[in-house]
């Protein structure tokens, strides 16, 4: 007879296999002598398999992750988990009670990994869940979502010359990949030199739960962990969307102060010098033309009508293949957009 697995330990508690349980761990101390607690969510499948984790709201203020996470633990199909889901829903919990990118001394957590346990408060927590989570885990998976009034179309960044990663990103079915470089002090850094491959998805815009980038997060998590081999492969051959591959991106400015008029939407295709939008001024006595750096994809886009000159309003990503580029999002409309509604209302989500 084949030995049992053996039980997940975390936080000082053991969850046996085929068994699931919150763990509060402490995380932080407030001045009032109330203690902050992380609250992960651990299911132990009874078979051995890859120790997955999911992590939202390090940026306190992007909850779609949130959702996404809240609606992946509700499925039954983690009946049948091989391995470990090892679920924080809000990690940078001062920011999310706050509706805060930051933590209380103004730092951003997703600049602070590894932390330490005698550092800052940010590095402080960065350190618990490097040793909580990121340290029991053989892969992982981010959720952030545009910042300061932007939004993003869903999409996974990742380094693509990981042959794992780039796997991992093909089976995620966000309609774009984007090979984005490593930031220092980034959990997507530490986690690749610790060799755990790590997606990370962005989508829609802070303080928000965006409908589809939650459906393209849930879905994305669910494909990931049927090609980790944690789930079983799916019965249909149920068409998902094949992302297109984008080597690097370039924010278009507004090209003077104003009002601004966009005349593209996430995820449009456009050619280099075509017109994305304009500025104006409250008299409409002038107007300039903000044109696109490159031939590609809309791909972050700012939902706010007033800029300085400078300001980052449009995100694109560049693309050789526009067929590629085209097919791409006609499958990913016709995945997520076109049956979203009817699906949600189906749900219970509308
Ligand atoms: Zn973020």
């Amino acid at each position: 007879m084949k030995k049992e697995r053996a039980s997940f330990s975390i936080a000082g508690e053991l969850i046996k296999p085929g068994q699931r349980r919150t763990v509060d761990i402490a995380a932080a101390k407030l001045y009032n002598r109330n203690e902050l607690f992380m609250n992960v969510h651990v299911v132990h499948g009874k078979f051995d398999g890859p120790t997955l984790f999911l992590s939202g709201a390090v940026h306190g203020d992007e909850i779609n992750g949130v959702e996404i996470i809240r609606r992946l633990l509700k499925m039954k199909l983690l009946n049948s988990l091989r391995g470990t889901l090892i679920a924080v829903p809000v990690v940078n919990t001062f920011g999310f009670v706050n509706s805060s990118r930051y933590l209380p001394d103004r730092r951003d957590l997703n600049r602070f990994f590894p932390g330490s346990p005698t550092g800052s408060l940010t590095g402080q927590l960065a350190a618990i869940f490097m040793e909580e989570v990121v340290a029991r885990s053989t892969h992982g998976i981010d959720f952030h979502t545009g910042s300061n009034m932007r939004s993003n179309l869903p999409q996974i960044r990742a380094v693509v010359s990981n042959p794992q990663i780039n796997e991992m990103a093909m089976a995620f079915g966000a309609p774009v990949v984007l090979d984005a470089e490593l930031r220092e002090g980034s959990l997507r850094k530490v986690a690749y030199d610790k060799n755990i491959p790590l997606l990370l998805f962005e989508g829609g815009q802070a303080m928000r739960f965006d409908q589809i980038p939650i459906r393209v997060g849930t879905q994305g998590v669910i494909g990931v962990m049927r090609h980790l081999g944690m789930l079983p492969k799916a019965k249909h051959n149920s068409k998902r969307t094949v992302p297109m591959l984008a080597k690097r991106s370039t924010w278009a400015r507004a090209a003077s102060s104003g009002i601004f008029l966009p005349h593209v939407n996430l995820g449009d295709i456009v050619e280099k010098k075509q017109v994305l939008g304009i500025v104006t001024d409250p008299l409409g006595e002038y107007e300039y033309q903000i044109l696109s750096p490159v031939s590609g994809i809309i791909i972050g886009q700012l939902q706010s009508p007033l800029v300085h000159k400078g300001d980052a309003v449009s995100h694109v990503a560049s693309i050789k293949d526009m067929d590629i580029a085209e097919t791409a999002i006609d499958s990913f409309q016709s995945e997520f957009e076109i049956e979203s509604r009817l699906q949600q209302y189906e749900e219970g989500y509308l």
